[in-house]
């Protein structure tokens, strides 16, 4: 069976690894590069060639479709699992967030309320399904069940900088799942995942395996419809010319899905046009110098600077895997109005860099090697009260039409790079189900 896959990031890689060997793929890719949003960029500043994601990512315990990936593919050898230290800097102060009694001294909170807060986080491990948090506010269930102020001083400034302006209709579902797998310690306290050399290694294996089995991966080839008659999937088009296929897997945002389809996904079209996504705006610096001597690897900010976050990379991984010091500054943003997304990149940076001045007295221009920035306008869904509705089938209606990625129910109540390699997986089983069955039925 011939597919075409939408999308190179994990999704589509992910799908296509697994039906490479009894079907004829193709990978479209818009972007210059494969990978999507964990793909990375190579630097040899310090003529020592080493890649690092475009935005910061780790590996959560709880990842288990990619850590079997990772296994299967042999990359297990370059798995480390590494203490990476948190704080959270509030008005001018860092406040270490990593043990109990780090967080007792969390001044910012009374006593009284530091126990709401351990008592909120208790209740929420606890919780086994989110469905039913769904439809409330996570700012009315954090406010009724633990009151204002751990609101207010706590979780509100965390919430505005990944949310932004969106941060009071965010669901508990969403913060559930999130302060859930944050919270998912063990004895030793909290480790997380990196593969050494960087997650460009994956999507290398996965890029490696796929053309093996005589699959193609086209980069720079942006798919601009999929042509569907009679309510069945014919191809795509892409340079203008249509390629005929007997099915398509995508894995591009809903409301880009919409435009490709041409609103022809009948009950879907509205589910797509109400499905609403943020951007991120990260910048990655290399530096002659730690900025945080404190040995952070990530800082939430509450703090009148354009970003919610620091996160040293090389305070998490060893700094001579890469022969300098990486940080990344990064924000959210909610459309794209907003000056993170409207600014040149010089802008962007100097506003990030002005940041860093405010906060760091130590940290100077001059310690600097370079400085990029990253951005992308459909970086994570919103997880909004009522989103649940909204998840995205994995067939999407019309016959030879299969969907993945970010909006699928294995990315929910938050996407992860192990939830779209499920949903990869799981596009996948329709074709290898139907294959067992019959040799034409996929054809429904
Ligand atoms: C700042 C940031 C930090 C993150 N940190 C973590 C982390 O620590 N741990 C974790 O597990 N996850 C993290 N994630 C999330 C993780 O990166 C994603 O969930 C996952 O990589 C998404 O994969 P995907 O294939 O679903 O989507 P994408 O990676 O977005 O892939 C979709 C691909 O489709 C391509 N495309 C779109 N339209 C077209 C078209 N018309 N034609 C051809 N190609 C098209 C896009 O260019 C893109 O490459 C982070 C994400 C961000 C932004």
């Amino acid at each position: 069976m011939k597919i075409i896959i939408i999308g190179s990031g994990l999704a589509g890689l992910s799908a296509g690894y697994k039906l490479c060997k009894s079907n004829e793929i193709i990978i479209f890719e818009k972007d210059r590069e494969i990978g999507g949003m964990a793909a990375s960029y190579c630097q040899d500043y310090t003529g020592k060639k080493y890649f690092i994601e475009k935005y910061y990512h780790h590996i959560f315990r709880s990842d288990s479709e990619l850590l079997a990936l990772i296994n299967e593919l042999g990359l297990e050898r370059q798995m480390l699992w590494l203490k990476g230290k948190n704080a959270y800097f509030v008005d001018g102060k860092n406040y270490p967030m990593n043990t109990p009694p780090e967080i007792l001294r969390f001044n910012p909170l009374s006593v009284t309320n530091l126990v709401k807060l351990g008592l909120l986080v208790f209740r929420i491990k606890i919780i086994n399904d989110t469905t039913s948090y769904d439809r409330i506010k996570a700012k009315d269930w954090i406010i009724d069940n633990a009151g204002k102020s751990v609101y207010e001083n706590f979780f509100a400034p965390l919430m505005k900088s990944k949310f932004g302006e969106n941060a009071e209709n965010i669901s508990a579902a969403w913060l559930i799942g999130r302060v859930k797998i944050r919270s998912d310690r063990g004895k030793e306290g909290e480790k997380l995942g990196y593969l050494r050399g960087g997650f460009n290694s994956l999507i290398k294996s996965l890029e490696r395996e796929i053309t093996a089995q005589g699959g193609k991966i086209l980069e720079n080839k942006e798919i601009t419809e999929i042509v569907i008659e009679g309510n069945i999937v014919q191809g795509v088009i892409a340079d203008g010319t249509f390629i005929a296929c007997d099915a398509v897997i995508s894995t591009v945002e809903p409301g880009a899905l919409d435009a490709l389809t041409k609103g022809k996904l009948g009950a879907l079209h509205e589910t797509l046009q109400s499905i609403r996504y943020q951007g991120t705006a990260c910048a990655l610096i290399g530096l002659d110098k730690r900025l945080m001597e404190n040995g952070n690897y990530w800082l939430n900010i509450k703090a009148d600077v354009p970003f919610g976050a620091v996160i040293e990379h090389t305070n998490f991984m060893p700094f001579e895997d890469y022969g300098e010091h990486l940080v990344y500054v990064t924000s959210y943003f909610q459309n794209e109005k907003d000056v993170l997304w409207m600014q040149k990149e010089e802008e962007v940076l100097d506003s990030y860099l002005k940041g860093l001045e405010k906060m760091f007295p130590d940290f100077s221009r001059a310690d600097i090697h370079w400085a990029k920035l990253f951005r992308r306008m459909d970086t994570a869904p919103v997880y909004e009260q009522g989103y649940l509705e909204k998840v995205l089938p994995f067939a999407a209606g019309p016959s030879g039409l299969y969907l993945a990625g970010m909006f699928s129910s294995t990315n929910y109540p938050e996407r992860s790079m192990n939830g779209s390699i499920k949903a990869g997986f799981e596009s996948a089983n329709f074709f290898i189900k139907k294959d067992e069955n019959c040799d034409v039925c996929w054809l429904d």
